[in-house]
């Protein structure tokens, strides 16, 4: 694309951290502690699919790079750095310049500093596919297929919110402009818990993250690990602002509601007092919402609209 140099030079250029080969050779060089392995991910956010054509650029940035993240906490892994293919109709350098923002913001906060990519122009809309990789003790890598009958389940953060703000944007349904204000950086601004989920490692026996919903992603780890759950619904951390919406509005919202970006994992129960003090020491919120058992089925506990009898229904890209 033309200018191609010019525009990786001028937005995606940022000085590598020692030890790091970054922009500008053919290939980033990362370095590995002994003991561990290289933890992938990666993610393709396609405009009108992912995210509309008028997002704030700056959030997209930030969402681009946090959903790989939130992969990354889900493993354990400590981030060593992240790749970044964009393809764009034309270089708007506004918009490049505010993506890149939204981007760096991100990576500097959580340590995952841009060392490549690949710069193309697109025919129709923008297309963001971001890699991330980090690292992890090849020992004590948190996966989906870890837990134990016993293990008390966890989930950082809250629930519901950014399926919400969702409703809220695309007129599903309607609130105060200022519950929409409270509610949106759910949705735009995922915080996934990197350092938090790093700590883990050792500690839980499972972990995911949650992108499409707390019953579909626990759903996973229980497939994974052969087992089932219970959870318990007045437990869960529903966001404080959904207060004021109806109770089946909000309960679809925590137990199926996606975008989250936050973890769900499992731990023995000797582990919740040191599990309650790493939270704090992160800065994190967690709370237990219910153990696994043997049963093979996830049942919810006190749900104030009833379940269906599947008891499942998150976002399926392919339902
Ligand atoms: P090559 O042709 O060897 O694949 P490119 O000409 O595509 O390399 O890119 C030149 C340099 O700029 C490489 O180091 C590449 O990783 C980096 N780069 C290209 N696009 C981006 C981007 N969007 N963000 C970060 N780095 C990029
Ligand atoms: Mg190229």
């Amino acid at each position: 694309m033309a200018g191609e140099f010019d525009l990786i030079a001028r937005h995606f250029k940022w000085p590598a951290p020692e030890g790091v080969l970054g922009v500008g050779d053919d290939c980033a060089l990362l370095p590995v502690s002994p003991g561990h392995r290289l933890a992938v991910t990666t993610d393709l956010l396609i405009e009108g699919r992912h995210f509309l054509p008028d997002v704030d650029p700056e959030a997209l940035g930030h969402k681009a790079l946090a959903v790989n993240i939130s992969d990354l906490a889900a493993m354990g892994a400590r981030p060593l750095g992240c790749v970044l293919g964009i393809s764009v109709p034309l270089a708007d350098h506004d918009w490049l310049e505010r993506f890149a923002r939204g981007f760096r913001a991100l990576a500097d906060a959580s340590g995952c500093p841009l060392v490549g990519g690949d710069t193309t122009r697109s025919m129709h809309g923008v297309a963001i596919s971001v890699t991330a990789i980090g690292e992890v003790p090849l020992a004590s890598a948190l996966t989906r297929s870890g837990a134990c009958g016993g293990d008390d389940i966890w989930v950082t953060g809250t629930l519901g919110a950014p399926h919400v703000a969702l409703e809220l944007l695309q007129g599903r349904l309607s609130a105060s402009a200022e519950v929409l204000d409270a509610l949106r950086p759910a949705l735009e601004r995922p915080d996934p818990p990197v350092s938090f989920g790093t700590a883990l490692c050792g500690i839980a026996h499972s972990a995911i993250d949650i992108s499409d919903g707390l019953l579909q992603d626990l759903g996973h780890i229980l497939d994974s690990s052969a087992c089932g759950a219970q959870l318990q619904y007045d437990a869960l951390p529903v966001h404080p602002r959904l207060g004021l919406f109806a109770p089946e509005i909000v309960q679809h919202a925590a137990l199926n509601g996606g975008d989250v970006y936050q973890l769900c994992f499992t731990a023995a129960p000797s582990a919740r007092d040191s599990l309650v003090a790493l939270a704090r020491e992160h800065g994190v919120r967690v709370t237990r919402v219910g153990h696994i058992d043997q049963t093979r089925r996830l049942q919810v506990v006190g749900c104030p609209v009833p379940v269906g009898p599947d008891g499942m229904g998150g976002f399926d890209h392919f339902g």
